[in-house]
């Protein structure tokens, strides 16, 4: 984020008021989020808020000034989240790469801004731990593929790791990075994400018997 950026004021992007995105009403009117399970291969997941239509508006496009700003402000609330245990037991801070689509779209990978910013707060080095093994687009795969999550390779050997993304959804994401570090003998892998969706699977129909 440039200094400009930081300095000058931005228009809330959810009701127009400035100075901030979020204001100081919309960040107090965030939704909580009620305590979920740990996706597989993660020591912890922090998350901020719950993804709803209080928080997507934040989150969802950074292609605007006022949202860019708001991933910095969500992204200091999302660090003051993590039990000062988690804290201590970090060395560096990594992302979920995004899809080269979605980079392309956007212009940059979202979830590496965040990082960075995740980073800088922390004071923790930010380095690319993974790269993504594409395969076809999250949208354009069957329900069983996307919950099996997307394919990574891990590129260095890290130790105590904090993996940073912007929504956990299935969490199959993280849990397919969080394997992919293990593969490259990470001693702990940790999750933070801003915003969380309260309950995964909730819409979907129930299955009985197997
Ligand atoms: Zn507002």
């Amino acid at each position: 984020m440039r200094l400009i950026e930081i300095l000058l004021p931005v228009p809330c992007a959810r009701c127009g008021e400035p100075p901030r995105s979020p204001c100081a009403l919309c960040l107090a009117s965030l939704n909580e989020i009620p305590p979920l399970g740990v996706p597989r291969g993660l020591d912890s997941l922090t998350a901020l808020t719950a993804y709803d239509d209080r928080s997507a508006v934040f989150i969802t496009d950074a292609k605007y000034r006022n949202s860019r700003s708001a991933l910095g402000v969500l992204a200091h609330w999302a660090v003051v989240q993590l039990p000062e245990q988690i804290v201590d037991d970090l060395d560096e801070v990594t992302w979920a790469p995004t899809t080269r689509a979605r980079r392309r779209e956007r212009g940059f990978d979202q979830a590496q801004l965040i990082a960075r910013m995740v980073g800088r707060e922390l004071g923790l080095p930010v380095r690319r731990l993974l790269r993504r093994s594409d395969g076809p687009a999250q949208t354009g795969r069957s329900r069983s593929e996307r919950l099996r999550g997307p394919g990574f390779v891990g590129l260095g050997v890290p130790g105590r790791v904090l993996v940073v993304d912007d929504v956990c959804t299935t969490g199959a994401t993280l849990a397919a990075a969080a394997s992919a570090m293990r593969r490259m003998g990470a001693q702990r892998v940790h999750g933070l994400v801003l915003a969380r969706t309260p309950n995964p699977g909730a819409s979907q129909p129930r299955r009985f018997g197997r």
